[in-house]
């Protein structure tokens, strides 16, 4: 498993962690900050996991 694919598994894990255990996003039916940042980490270890995967 590459160091990509690595960075985007931990990424999606931490933010579907977050979305289950945010009392926040759960409270408001909107994600908090913490959730977008987590979620644009996420979207940018995808992008650049297709990248990789486009070489
Ligand atoms: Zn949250």
């Amino acid at each position: 498993m590459s160091s990509v694919t690595d960075a985007f598994e931990n990424a999606r894990l931490t933010y579907e962690q977050h979305m289950r255990t945010c009392r926040q996003c759960h409270a408001d039916a909107v994600p908090c900050p913490v959730a977008k940042h987590l979620l644009r980490v996420y979207n940018n270890a995808r992008r650049d996991q297709l990248r990789a995967a486009g070489q």
